[in-house]
């Protein structure tokens, strides 16, 4: 970057941590953006007079309120909700809701911002927001997730319609949770429309939309790996998280003859030496998503496995990592330890999930890294299939939604390669990502003018 767009950087980012103090996760988003568009900017001047990226950096609007609840001992819990509406640029508010006790103002805000240029990668009409409340639904009883969520929405339905903001599930919130708020949203508005994605197949749910986040983070990665004509077949694959995203990331994996070695909880990782093949995984899936038990017990059940607590799995040997549990669990020493394995690809299934100097790490070292804003981008693109569904009130197929998906997840990795590709041929996703994704709403906002 030459000195001129670093000034531009430097500027900006005094102002921002100024301006929003302490929310060190949303300083981190903004400013892997910014220098990868700076240059960019200040080659479009009129970008800069227009104060573009200034106005991304500063959401539409901010929505905080209180989330009052009845536990089962009729005792009042609250706790605090947000959302957070980015963009309208190029579609109606688009992202997930996560329940979690460490979402606070700063978390919501990375989360909508990286949503803005996520949304506008997939090709979709679909602007960002993203919301949440501190609750924390692990240990809950399903009466109690049902009372929060009927209050959370309670409030929320005044800033969300079907054209105006459409949520969907992200950390703590699946698909009971999207059930319990739908239904709510239909009983106080008397409208069953597509106001939330994430839905149950029989009430206007997309097929594959569970599976689309990892599936599409395989799809992403496998289009990585063929520019170095590779693929997953034979490969050795660490998975952080085992939730959502992960469980599919591993699906998928395995479908394309990969060999699935860890997964993990916010407690800690199982490293499974013989591989976590598909009957392995379809108990993890029953233990994570029906008895909602913690990874630990696959060890108990699996004797050849070890259970690692309160580490993270990258210091496994593998060839592909992918981090899919949450922001900033990859740091600058895993990093390292990930190189000198031999890792050649570092797909990003969660959200922000490596921090700055880990990216750093992989990319001296020329590996294939994708920052989630691009390989995650499966899940809200078929959120964006649903919404199509939705709209025009019929239902595709599993394939038809599978092939959009890889269709989708091609065009991003296009646009990546379009953008990012240095002078010697070495793709920086992370640059193609936030350029391509920027250029798209940089152009719908100065066609609307200043609003
Ligand atoms: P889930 O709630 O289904 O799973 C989250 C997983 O990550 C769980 O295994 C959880 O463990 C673990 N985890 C959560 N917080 C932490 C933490 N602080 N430290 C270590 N582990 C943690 O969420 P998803 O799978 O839906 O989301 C995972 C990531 O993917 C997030 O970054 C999300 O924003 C991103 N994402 C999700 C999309 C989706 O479609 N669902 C779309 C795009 C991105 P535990 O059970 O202990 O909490």
């Amino acid at each position: 970057m030459d000195q001129f767009a670093q000034n531009y950087v430097d500027r900006f980012m005094a102002d921002l941590t100024a301006k929003n103090p302490g929310e060190k996760e949303f300083h981190q988003a903004v400013k892997e953006v910014l220098e990868s568009v700076a240059p960019y900017i200040v080659e479009h001047p009129y970008l800069m007079d227009l104060k573009i990226m200034e106005r991304i950096a500063e959401p539409e609007r901010i929505i905080i309120f209180r989330v009052p609840w009845l536990d089962d001992e009729g005792e009042v819990q609250v706790n605090r909700g947000y959302r957070v509406q980015c963009s309208s640029a190029i579609g109606p508010y688009k992202g997930g809701i996560r329940f979690h006790p460490s979402v606070n103002l700063s978390i919501m805000k990375f989360l909508a911002f990286e949503q803005t240029f996520k949304n506008s990668l997939t090709t979709l009409p679909m602007g960002a927001a993203k919301g949440g409340s501190d609750f924390n639904p692990k240990g809950k009883s399903d009466n109690e997730v049902m009372r929060f969520c009927q209050s959370f929405m309670t409030e929320l339905q005044r800033h969300i319609g079907p054209d105006t903001d459409v949520p969907a599930g992200d950390i703590g919130v699946g698909g009971r949770e999207i059930g319990y708020m739908f239904g709510q949203y239909k009983r106080l508005r008397d409208e069953f429309t597509g106001v939330l994605t994430g839905k149950g197949i029989t009430w206007g749910g997309s097929p594959l939309r569970p599976e689309a986040t990892g599936y599409g983070t395989c799809y992403f990665a496998s289009a990585m790996l063929a520019t170095k004509g590779d693929s997953y077949e034979g490969k050795e694959v660490v998975i952080s998280g085992s939730g959502n995203v992960a469980q599919y990331a591993a699906q998928k994996a395995l479908q394309l003859g990969a060999k699935v070695m860890t997964m993990s909880d916010s407690n800690g990782f199982i490293y499974d030496p013989d591989g976590i093949d598909e009957e392995k995984l379809a108990y993890i899936m029953e233990l994570k998503n029906i008895f909602r038990g913690r990874i630990r017990e696959y060890a108990d059940k699996y004797s050849g496995a070890q259970y690692f607590p309160n580490e993270r799995p990258w210091k496994i040997k593998c060839d592909i990592a992918m981090p899919c549990a949450t922001q900033n669990e990859l740091n600058e020493e895993e990093a390292k330890t990930l190189v000198a394995n031999g890792c050649i690809c570092v797909a990003e299934g969660a959200n922000m999930p490596c921090t700055p100097e880990a990216i750093e790490v992989f990319q001296k070292a020329r590996l294939l890294y994708s920052p989630g804003k691009a390989s995650n981008a499966g899940g809200v693109a078929t959120s964006g299939l649903e919404m199509t569904q939705n709209s025009i009130r019929l239902k595709w197929t599993r394939e038809e939604v599978d092939q959009n998906l890889k269709r989708i997840m091609t065009d991003i990795h296009e646009a990546c390669l379009k953008y990012g590709t240095e002078e010697d041929g070495y793709v920086n996703y992370v640059k193609g990502a936030n350029i391509a994704g920027f250029i798209k709403v940089a152009e719908a906002m100065m066609a609307h003018g200043l609003v």
